[in-house]
């Protein structure tokens, strides 16, 4: 049973931008773990953060629950996440505890620093949880792969490589979305809108009903995939 680990610097990104690779990750008979480096908590538009990061900590543990996930949280403040070696090994930490074979994070083209940071961290987390020499409180782990999903906020220079068919996860994936107060559209963006048409849209594009396309770190080769 492998382990497909999300990391993102806000809730709604882990759902909505990897959340559906991870329901089927589950699906297919894997585990599957959601870490946010913030709660996003300064998102919305008329909800204090103190409540507002509440309720993305709900609204997260609702949708997990409803995939049959774990999630893990950082407490970083959202548009604050810093790029410095604590959190690397913060996330190292994390890597080390879930032992996922292959990570999802954000894309690098982003024009949200938070993202931009939590890209930068994953690679360097990674690197440092599969050095042996490097001593933490648990052993090392070397993760397989690590994969980069698609989302509105990181789109430059972003390339799919890897067509995932989610058809299966659909549903359930849509159903833990919408534990979410923006995925509704509170704070401005469609999010529902948005990412259920895409999948819709990258499941044209691979000869699957649903899909979610995700960038390859190494690798530029075209795969359709029914599994990670
Ligand atoms: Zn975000």
């Amino acid at each position: 049973m492998s382990t497909i680990m999300a990391i993102a610097a806000h809730p709604g990104d882990g759902f909505f931008t990897m959340g559906a690779a991870v329901a089927q990750h589950i699906h297919n008979g894997g585990r599957g773990v959601f870490l946010s480096l913030s709660l996003g908590e300064r998102g919305h538009p008329s909800i204090s953060p103190q409540v507002y990061g509440g309720m993305q900590r709900e609204a997260s543990e609702k949708a997990a629950k409803i995939l049959g996930a774990e999630t893990a949280f950082l407490t970083y403040p959202d548009a604050e996440v810093p790029f410095n070696e604590e959190a690397n090994f913060a996330v190292c930490d994390q890597i080390r505890e879930f032992k996922p074979q292959i990570v999802v994070t954000h894309w690098s083209g982003s024009w949200h620093k938070d993202h931009q940071n939590c890209h930068a961290i994953v690679r360097d987390a990674i690197f440092y949880a599969g050095l042996p020499a490097i001593a933490r409180k648990l052993p090392a782990h070397a993760v397989q792969s690590l994969f980069f999903a698609d989302n509105w906020e990181d789109a430059t220079s972003f390339q799919a490589d890897t067509y995932l068919d989610i058809s299966a996860a659909y549903e359930d994936w849509v159903k833990a979305c919408e534990a979410f107060p923006m995925w509704r559209g509170e704070t401005g963006f469609r999010y529902n809108d948005y990412y259920r048409s895409l999948a819709v849209m990258r499941g044209a594009l691979s000869g699957f009903q649903y899909a979610t396309a995700l960038m390859s770190s190494a690798e530029e080769r075209v795969r359709h995939v029914k599994s990670l």
